[in-house]
């Protein structure tokens, strides 16, 4: 028994010890089954992870689908539609702008509603003044497409047109921001972009063509001011005998002799100085001789704030092809070679620097500058030797002769009812260039501008019985030609 006992016990410890041996194996067995059916049982019997496990599939699968949509869609958007960037540095950038609002309008008022672009809510206003000599001024107002998207048709066609702003740079010089405007419209389309622009284009140039078309300084940039205005007749200005002449042929020849100038390496530029009592014609004078050479006139203020030495060189450098620089009241600018404003506000220009920058660089860039004062005894010898002033001239207050065309224009030439008699016009000239003759060898005398001011008001009876009180002690400046 104790051997069986112990066999038995031999048998038992057996797989006891095999057991007890294998016992961490059938343990980890047992655990992962137990934990199999853990993981079974929560995976299929947890509603909480069943949804997770849902929602992330849902999730990755929409993430998929979104990707899928981009990439669909920028492809399809590269097949389908085409885009054109115009950006505010381009000058067909205005030019667009313009031909929105007019297009826009033009489409409103056929369709007898508000422009698409216009119920957009985002407009921007383009505000024009326009300060005049006599101290009045007028606005205008241009409502434009403003920054934003908007939706316009040509030739049939759909295009969106953004208007986006560059908001963290901008144009250092001009002090505008960056902008740009995006066209989209569809492939087939495309060339209805340079339909576009060339309708564009021309609408500015039809605007501007036989009109004068004047220019301010916007930081260095020159950009038109205003509407361009209708020229004036050059003989609607009414100057001393043979003045008008002089300045024209002067003109002339020199706008012949570019190769002459190019060949001696000289700087093909030129400058007139136009002197004389105010109210006398200069700026009238200059105005119709740019609009009858069909040239532009750049309007330069030296005591503009923010007008420094670099800046005024830059201008004077970069004019726009056929133009004039006019810098009015030259006398006034540099008083005592400092330069200030109106409201004592001095502006950086130093005259050695305006000086400078009239000399320029000696390019073959052809350059007319027209400069006026009503003091030329104050400017410094320095801004008139030839060079910078090349033709000086008188536009003095009337003559006899000035007052009786002047006369004549308005009363003779103007077929109104209440207009006198051929004769008896003839003799109220006639006593009227008498009265300027008199009062002149009184050292009294009378400017154009006067004289305009009281033909307009008055019938010419009236304009001579009271012209006389127009008159002003003033002394006749010495001729420098
Ligand atoms: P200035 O520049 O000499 O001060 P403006 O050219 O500004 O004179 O002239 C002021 C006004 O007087 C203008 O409306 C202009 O038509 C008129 N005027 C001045 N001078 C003349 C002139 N010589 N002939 C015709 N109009 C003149």
């Amino acid at each position: 028994m104790p051997s069986a006992a112990a066999n038995s016990a031999a048998v038992n410890s057996s797989p006891t010890t095999i057991s007890s041996s294998s016992l961490p194996e059938a343990t980890t067995l047992g655990s992962v089954n137990d934990g199999h059916s853990f993981v079974n049982a929560f995976v299929q019997d947890n509603p909480y992870f069943q949804a997770g496990f849902g929602l992330m599939v849902v999730g990755v699968g929409l993430t998929a689908l979104r990707h899928g949509i981009t990439l669909g869609s920028t492809a399809l958007r590269r097949r389908m539609l085409v885009t054109l960037e115009i950006n505010n540095k381009d000058r067909s950038y205005e030019w667009f702008l313009t031909w929105m609002a007019r297009q826009t309008a033009a489409q409103a008022r056929a369709q007898k509603r508000w422009a698409p672009w216009a119920r957009s809510h985002q407009l921007s206003v383009e505000t024009t003044v326009e300060q005049r000599k006599n101290g009045s001024s007028s606005a205008l107002f241009k409502l434009v497409a403003g920054p934003g998207t908007h939706y316009v048709q040509y030739k049939g066609a759909w295009m969106q047109v953004k208007r986006e702003r560059e908001t963290k740079s901008m144009n250092m010089m001009s002090g505008t921001p960056w902008e740009t405007v995006t066209l989209m419209t569809l492939s087939r389309d495309r060339n209805l972009f340079s339909e576009l622009l060339t309708e564009a284009r021309d609408i500015a140039m039809r605007g501007q063509e036989g009109k004068l078309v004047i220019h301010t300084a916007w930081g260095t940039e020159w950009r038109p001011f205003g509407q361009p205005r209708q020229k004036r007749p050059l003989q609607s200005v009414v100057l001393g005998s043979g003045v008008s002449q002089t300045i024209e042929n002067d003109l002339k020849a020199f706008l012949d002799r570019r190769q002459w100038y190019a060949d001696r390496g000289i700087p093909y530029r030129r400058g007139y100085l136009l002197h004389g009592p105010p109210g006398s014609g200069k700026t009238s004078f200059i105005q119709a001789l740019a609009g009858s050479f069909s040239y532009d006139i750049c309007v330069l203020n030296l005591s503009e704030r923010g007008l420094a030495d670099d800046k005024l060189f830059h201008l004077l450098s970069n004019a726009p092809e056929r133009s004039f620089v006019l810098i009015e009241d030259i006398d006034a600018a540099f008083n005592r070679r400092v330069q200030t404003s109106e409201d004592g506000y001095q502006s950086s220009v130093t005259f050695s620097g305006f000086l400078n920058a009239l000399d320029g660089v000696a390019s073959g860039e052809e350059r007319i500058i027209f400069m006026t004062t009503n003091h030329p005894e104050k400017l410094d010898p320095a801004l008139i030797r030839p060079g910078r002033v090349d033709l000086m001239q008188l536009i003095d207050d009337a003559t006899p002769e000035q007052s009786q065309i002047l006369f004549d224009r308005f009363y003779r030439e103007t077929d109104t009812p209440n207009s006198l008699p051929a004769s008896e016009l003839q003799k109220l000239s006639k006593r009227l260039g008498d009265v300027v003759k008199h009062e002149a060898q009184l050292g009294r005398r009378i400017s154009m501008a006067a004289l305009q001011g009281l033909f307009i008001r008055n019938s010419a009876k009236d304009a001579i019985a009271s012209c006389q009180n127009f008159f002003i002690d003033r002394q006749p400046e010495l001729k420098h030609d």
